[in-house]
């Protein structure tokens, strides 16, 4: 349930409303706007007495909230969030750009191209140390040793590291050792996994699940959020269809649609929603017109030997070709707001 202040409201009127609710034991969220305030109300709101909260100045409306997830839905917090990232912004019309191998293999190739994908336009370099191999005789990553890795890469271009946590086990070195979490696709379900992501202050990427509707995605994302970490940003990467000329089939439409119905940033990773690396530049372009807020883009600077995922894999050139097609469609959307 959302209760809407009048944009004339005071922080009088806002801490009369919110103490009415605490009283009732129920747990509140403010999101403040340009005029206007909304009061989030989450748990069971049929102790609440709607006339007597009506009755409290400035208070304009009060709606139930039909979607299951709460602190996700733009209802609950009408402005897009915005996750700054050591400086480097993702949503709001802010364009994360993230890139790097699907796995990381050894120093030389993460530092090379980490320093070649920055020079491009990056601000987020990606590596797998621990990796969700289909088959358990592939490559399974470096695990802590790529972690480290990352970290030399970091120290070297300044690009800030995103890598995947599958397990708990590992929770407090990634806490230490990597800015961005990511939560991959078959772990989209994990919900221990979730939440305990999401009683640290971490950033997460939280990948769609290869068969998940977007409201399965969006209530994923709201128990990374129940436990206090609101920096959630939801990343579509292609879904299993019947199609077997690509390797998923990357949702495009779930842009606009997440944005209708959630406030979070939504990016888009067309490595893994197509896994051939001929797709990658079109469907970068098309999410980047579609209005998503960053881009996940899996680079390699050899991808015929890459340990995994090479097929799929640009090049740091073909990178730096899509980078350029990507700011001049930056610049042209600009024209059109
Ligand atoms: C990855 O990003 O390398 C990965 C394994 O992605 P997904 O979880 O989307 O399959
Ligand atoms: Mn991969």
């Amino acid at each position: 349930m959302i209760v809407v202040m009048d944009r004339n409201y005071t922080s009088n009127d806002v801490e009369r409303v919110v103490s009415y609710i605490k009283e009732k034991n129920l747990e509140v969220t403010i999101s403040k706007g340009k005029d206007s305030c909304i009061i989030g109300i989450l748990g069971n709101t049929s102790t609440l007495d709607l006339q007597e909260l009506y009755r409290i100045k400035s208070v304009k409306d009060i709606k139930k909230i039909k979607e299951p997830f709460k602190k996700s839905n733009r209802l609950f917090h009408p402005e897009d969030t915005i996750i700054n990232i050591n400086g480097n912004k993702i949503g709001g019309g802010n364009l994360g750009i993230i890139a790097g191998p699907c796995a990381v293999e050894n120093e030389e190739q993460i530092v090379e191209i980490a320093k070649k994908v920055k020079l491009s336009g990056a601000n987020f370099l990606r590596g797998g140390a621990f990796k969700p191999r289909t088959s358990p005789y592939s490559f399974q990553g470096l695990e802590l040793d790529g972690l480290k890795l990352m970290q030399i890469a970091k120290q070297e271009t300044g690009l800030s590291i995103v890598s995947e946590l599958m397990s708990i086990s590992y929770l407090d070195e990634f806490i230490e050792l990597v800015d961005v979490i990511q939560i991959g696709a078959r772990n989209m379900q994990n919900y221990d996994l979730l939440k305990q992501v999401g009683k640290t202050g971490k950033p997460i990427i939280l990948k769609r699940g290869l068969s998940s509707t977007i409201e399965e995605w969006l209530l994923s994302a709201e128990h990374i959020m129940a436990g206090g970490n609101e920096n959630v940003i939801l990343c579509e990467r292609g879904i299993r269809t019947f199609e077997t000329y690509t390797r998923n089939t990357l949702d495009l439409s779930a842009i606009p649609v997440v944005k209708k119905y959630s406030h979070l940033p939504v990016i888009v990773d067309p490595s893994h929603g197509t896994g051939s690396s001929e797709y990658v530049e079109s469907m970068s372009m098309a999410a980047t017109v579609a209005g998503c807020d960053g881009l996940m883009i899996e680079v390699h600077n050899n991808p015929a030997q890459a340990l995994s995922d090479g097929q799929q894999s640009v090049t740091p050139e073909q990178f730096d070709e899509i980078m350029k097609k990507i700011n001049l469609l930056q610049q042209v959307k600009c024209n059109f707001r």
